[in-house]
């Protein structure tokens, strides 16, 4: 088939001609050697794509573009943190990865094996994720604001072999040690990693353990002039790992293959990103996220771009500081969540004005949904489009978005925007599995076989995998995203929101079951309930409610407030500060059904002001009275 020329003939030709389309995108990568069939569904819903094909992720998005611009910018690391900002070439970044590669192979890593990175945004991150790449070890990056056992449970799962991690970050201009939780963490898994490799940057102190913690400087000083070649691996082995939440406590690892993720990303950069090779993409998310992973590590270096690595915050030095950078590289792509326009938003507007944007072709926003007050502040200011993308952890790069590589579809405020070519997406009712008609609210759903990109499986957790995302909606095996969605009559889908208990900070998944175990864990709490709550600028925000033990505790306003606290601490230090609520209301009972559900959605309706709903089934209605009185009385306060 010829290639498309609107959206929509693109989009038919990639569910129509599935293998054409694949093969077409295929191009765009490096095959050492060439896949004998882009797609085996033999075993549905599990997809293996560029079957038999020989590739490298690191080899294409470094060595590939060493003939061409060897000496253009690959990595600029900007920390506004520590005032450190430099620039390293496509040959700096190779040899610093095959340094790491070599550091990596004389502490026993090879193919296959897991390392799991603990780290904050500095490059040595980029050159481990890379070094895995390089030699097929499977990485695991778990975001540097979860704590000690957030940290456990995915050494557990994950079993690496060697962590990666660092004396610490830095924050608002506040040293974060990383060490401290990194130790606790080991102590608490069952796993033990056999070495940790330790970045040492004298932000704080870090104890080693003999035998067990290596320090990465002298190590990196042995293998200076290292040359380690590229493992050329099967298009389906795995490249990493990331965990995310869910309804349960325990995180899933969503598991990637390589080939497949090489084309995926090569075919965004092309059709959606359009960005071309010298230019500098910036993606202010952070490594520990899939943002992070697709579009600040593999896809910008994937396009022969620079990509920018930043630490810092929006607002640190000033508001203006995301449009300084923007100036000074001259960025044509920048991706952002919406929490961090309205933080800007909040502050001067004159910050956007004070810089030379022009060099931006579009401003890219993912995570969670964009509301039309931000996203038409954000337009008018930049001048640009500004394109929302809908997508998740588990599917690596866009559902729903514009893809102006394609054809210039102007965006619809309040919507991500269409179906992407690969994702056969349709709104399905909850409770029939049957499509609903426009204008009505459906799951979001994809018929399989997802796209190249997607998640191969759960690491280790195959039938998790089926029941998890596949056996949800009645009648059907499709893929469920776990959101309401909407469409209009040009196709234009909006997102309303999850159908499960998961919830949204600031473009930061989290699982209400995972706090709430966490908060369980205190002595004095018997049971408890997390809701996330619509907030202005994070988007949603946890709360908690929490129904204490018989005990002593819990009698006065004193003792409730520090209660409060202790249970606040207790979540910081277990699971991040990420995943803090931003209250903890005791109360005496939660509302439940007759068979023990807690009514959640009541709960999070009468938090933000709204009816909770048919309320026949609950057993105790007097504490939906207390939860409005503790609710309301914080809102005042
Ligand atoms: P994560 O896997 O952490 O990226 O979270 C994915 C979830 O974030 C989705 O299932 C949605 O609930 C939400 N999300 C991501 N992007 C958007 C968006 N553009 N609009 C609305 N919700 C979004």
């Amino acid at each position: 088939m010829e290639p498309a020329t609107t959206l929509r003939e693109f989009h038919q030709w990639s569910i129509t001609d599935r293998d054409g389309f694949w093969r077409e995108q295929a191009k765009l990568i490096y095959w050492h050697k060439p896949f004998k069939q882009v797609l085996d569904y033999s075993h549905p819903p599990f997809t293996r794509w560029f079957v038999g094909g020989e590739t490298n992720l690191c080899y294409n998005a470094i060595d590939r573009h060493l003939d061409t611009q060897a000496d253009k910018p690959a990595l600029i690391f900007v920390s506004t943190e520590t005032g450190v900002e430099r620039t390293y070439s496509f040959r700096q970044l190779h040899q610093e990865v095959m340094r790491m590669a070599a550091i990596f192979q004389q502490l026993g890593v090879g193919r296959g094996d897991r390392v799991l990175l603990y780290m904050p945004m500095i490059p040595e991150a980029v050159f481990a994720m890379y070094a895995c790449a390089r030699i097929g070890a499977i990485h695991s990056v778990v975001f540097g604001g979860f704590a000690s056992h957030s940290l456990a449970s995915r050494i557990d799962d994950a079993g690496p072999k060697l962590i990666v991690s660092a004396d610490g970050g830095m924050r608002g201009g506040r040293v974060i040690p990383y060490k401290p939780a990194l130790d606790e963490a080991i102590e608490l898994s069952s796993h033990k990693p056999t070495h940790c490799l330790l970045i040492d940057r004298g932000l704080a102190p870090m104890a080693r353990t003999q035998g067990r913690d290596v320090d990465y400087e002298p190590l990196r000083q042995k293998h200076f002039g290292a040359s380690v070649p590229v493992t050329w691996l099967e298009s389906n082995e795995v490249s990493y790992t990331l965990y995310t939440s869910g309804t349960t406590g325990k995180p899933k690892g969503v598991q990637r293959d390589v080939g497949g993720y090489a084309v995926a990303l090569a075919a965004s950069m092309k059709h959606i990103y359009c960005g071309n090779a010298g230019e500098t993409y910036f993606s202010s998310s952070d490594i520990g996220w899939v943002v992070g992973h697709s579009y600040i590590i593999y896809g910008p270096l994937l396009a022969g771009m620079a990509t920018i690595l930043f630490e810092g915050t929006p607002i640190c030095p000033d508001a203006g500081i995301l449009w300084r950078l923007v100036e000074k590289y001259r960025v044509t792509v920048m991706f952002s969540a919406p929490t961090a326009i309205r933080v800007l938003k909040k502050q001067d507007a004159g910050w956007l004005k004070k810089y030379d944007t022009s060099s931006l072709r579009a401003l890219f926003l993912a995570g969670e949904p964009l509301d039309e007050p931000t996203a038409r502040w954000i337009t008018e200011g930049l001048g640009r489009p500004v394109i929302d993308n809908y997508w998740q952890t588990e599917t690596g790069w866009p559902i729903l978005t514009v893809a102006h590589g394609v054809e210039k579809t102007p965006p619809r405020l309040g919507s991500p925007g269409m179906p992407m070519y690969g994702y056969d997406v349709r709104l399905l009712d909850l409770e029939t599995g049957e499509e609903v008609g426009p204008n009505q609210k459906g799951v979001v759903a994809i018929v399989p076989p997802l796209p190249p990109g997607c998640l191969q499986t759960v690491w280790r957790d195959d039938k998790r995998f089926v029941s998890t995302y596949f056996s949800t909606l009645p009648g059907k095996q499709v893929y469920s995203t776990f959101d309401w969605g909407i469409r209009d009559s040009d196709g234009y889908t909006f997102i309303l929101g999850r159908t499960d208990d998961v919830i949204n900070v600031a473009g930061h998944r989290l699982g209400t079951r995972e706090i709430e175990e966490s908060i369980t864990s205190h002595p004095a709490v018997a049971d408890c309930a997390v809701v996330g709550v619509s907030d202005p600028i994070k988007g949603q925000v946890a709360m908690a409610f929490a129904v204490l033990r018989d005990t002593k505790r819990g009698q006065s306003a004193e003792d409730r407030a520090l209660l409060e606290k202790e249970i606040m601490t207790l979540v910081d230090k277990q699971l991040g500060a990420v995943a803090r609520p931003t209250r903890v209301h005791i109360i005496d009972g939660l509302p439940k059904t007759r068979s023990g559900k807690v009514l959640r959605r009541s709960i999070q309706a009468i938090c933000e002001g709204r009816d909770p709903g048919d309320l026949t089934t609950i057993e105790d209605p007097g504490v939906l009275e207390q939860i409005r009185k503790a609710t309301a009385i914080s809102i005042a306060a």
